[in-house]
């Protein structure tokens, strides 16, 4: 590619300017093993099982040997961090291997935790299991749940030690290092662009979006005013349906700065993320983020305009007329009303648009918030409903409520409340139950990575067993479908886990 490359070669932390990359080789690893691959990724990518077994491919993907033709990088970019500009952070524990292209796809291959580079900060470059295992685990269930994500081809242990903050007894603790292999289209970020807008370096600006816009957008034509534009407009439109998504599945990303929003709409950054247990719109993963919970579940839609204005305003000096973006940023508005009401409807196997189905969805919205309400399975179940027996409705979600003392006589008047307007409102559609079901059920997984049970998988890993990850990764190819084996894991989160939650160090 022509980007501009930083032509220092050290790798001293520093800001690096006028240059979208710099050159960084991986660190080498003491004990490098392979705890697991994903078929389907290593598909992708043109290799074979037995590929993914030998010493070659063992050595790549854990920085211990850069391939011929490869020239490891790390990405410039900077970012708001909730909500406030933080200047230059860049890949600062993400190198790049290069592209392979398979099957008229291209795609980046990029080692997570694999040493310093001129980005790292104060941080050491690395990435520990736990973080890795999350992340691993959950941009393949991502993906098989049918929202735009960064993949996974691999996850590794290096046999290094990593020290974390987190604190047992007082003292920071060591750690298993680890390094997840991410594929990606491209990994640009918002802040990709941001850092040279706020730097006032429109000739890296330019380079940057036109080779944007070359590489990926390339159906909007040669890059000029218009098509910056229209990239924009591109950009908003795939971000609102990454979040659309997210809403419909329970998703919180919990880190949404702009040096997390990918430029292809894909959901990056499996950090302190974490799956809605009880229906919650105030609820976030992120314990750094408890007080204003800026990146709480309800909140996903307007955070994600938020960090478009700021994309807005990056790509402005190329353009420098306010009217253009302005009006896509007010598209991003109507398009959330109408596709989330959409998103809502397909979740209640309602097929015909009816003016009512606002006031339903918000009633249902606010009966699920009265007491501690799984979503997952109160969604999934809700398709056994059976419209000529609305009463019968509270039985059939029964499974969902945390605690059943809590639904009071009250509540389950609402509720029935709730099911009649609902089983009235089911029969002005042709379905029947059945049809409705096999809709519903298409929409709303049965199984997703709820945040206990990747703890029980690292719990495992951390003592030398990988099974757990293992039948994790298979239960959660398949998150619509009935899988008997796994019924265990339909289940609401154990109450020892209530508090836990996951954590990006
Ligand atoms: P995040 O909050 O994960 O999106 O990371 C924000 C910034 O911190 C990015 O520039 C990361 O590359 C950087 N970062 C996070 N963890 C580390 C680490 N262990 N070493 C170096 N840089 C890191
Ligand atoms: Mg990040
Ligand atoms: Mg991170």
């Amino acid at each position: 590619n022509n980007l501009p490359a930083d032509p220092n070669l050290d790798n001293t932390r520093r800001q690096v300017l006028e240059a979208c990359f710099s050159y960084v080789d991986p660190q080498k690893t003491s004990n490098p093993e392979m705890l697991h691959v994903s078929p389907e990724v290593l598909q992708d990518l043109g290799f074979n099982n037995a590929d993914s077994e030998t010493e070659a491919f063992l050595k790549v993907f854990t920085g211990n040997e850069v391939p011929e033709n490869s020239k490891p990088y790390a990405m410039c970019y900077g970012g708001h961090q909730f909500g406030q500009w933080a200047g230059q952070l860049g890949d600062g524990r993400a190198i790049n291997l290069g592209e392979i292209e398979h099957s008229n796809k291209s795609w980046i291959l990029q080692l997570k935790g694999a040493g310093e580079t001129p980005y790292s900060r104060s941080a050491d470059g690395l990435a520990v299991l736990r973080s890795s295992i999350r992340e691993y685990l959950c941009s393949e269930a991502m993906y098989h749940l049918g929202v735009p994500t960064t993949r996974a081809l691999s996850l590794a242990s290096t046999g290094d030690q990593v020290l974390r903050d987190i604190m047992y007894n007082g003292n920071p603790a060591y750690e298993k290092g680890a390094i997840v292999t991410r594929v990606a289209p491209s990994f640009l970020r918002f802040g990709n662009y941001e850092i040279f807008a706020a730097r006032q370096d429109k000739i890296t600006l330019k380079k940057l979006v036109d080779y944007t816009i070359i590489q990926h957008f390339q159906h909007l034509g040669k890059p000029s005013k218009d098509t910056y534009v229209k990239f924009f407009a591109e950009v908003s439109k795939s971000t609102l349906d990454m979040i659309v998504h997210w809403q419909r599945v329970g998703f919180v990303h919990g880190v949404m700065n702009t040096d997390n929003m990918s430029i292809l709409g894909l959901t990056i950054d499996y950090g302190p993320y974490g799956w809605l247990e009880g229906f919650d719109f105030g609820w976030t993963p992120n314990t750094t983020d408890a007080q204003h919970k800026r990146y709480r579940y309800g909140n996903q839609p307007k955070i994600g305009l938020w960090n478009l204005y700021q994309l807005a305003n990056a790509l402005y000096p190329l353009v420098e007329e306010a009217e253009a973006f302005e009006s896509i940023l007010n598209q991003y508005k109507t398009d959330f009303d109408i596709q989330s009401l959409e998103m809502m409807r397909s979740k209640l196997g309602l097929q015909k648009p009816d003016t009512t189905d606002k006031l339903l969805i918000q009633d249902l919205e606010g009966t699920l918030q009265l007491t501690e309400t799984d979503m997952t399975i109160f969604f999934r179940n809700l398709a056994n409903f059976k419209r000529e027996n609305p009463l019968g409705g509270l039985d059939i979600v029964e499974q969902a409520f945390y605690n059943l003392t809590e639904v009071s006589s009250e509540i389950r008047n609402q509720w029935n409340e709730w099911f009649v307007t609902y089983a009235e409102r089911l029969k002005q559609e042709q379905l029947s139950d059945d049809e409705r079901r096999q809709k519903m059920n298409l929409v709303n997984p049965k199984y997703v990575l709820r945040n206990y049970m990747a703890q029980l998988a690292i719990d495992d890993a951390n003592k030398g067993d990988y099974g757990l990850i293992d039948e994790l990764f298979k239960l959660l190819k398949n998150p619509y479908d009935e899988q008997p084996k796994y019924e265990k894991w339909f289940a609401k989160r154990p109450e020892w886990a209530r508090h836990k939650v996951g954590c990006s160090m």
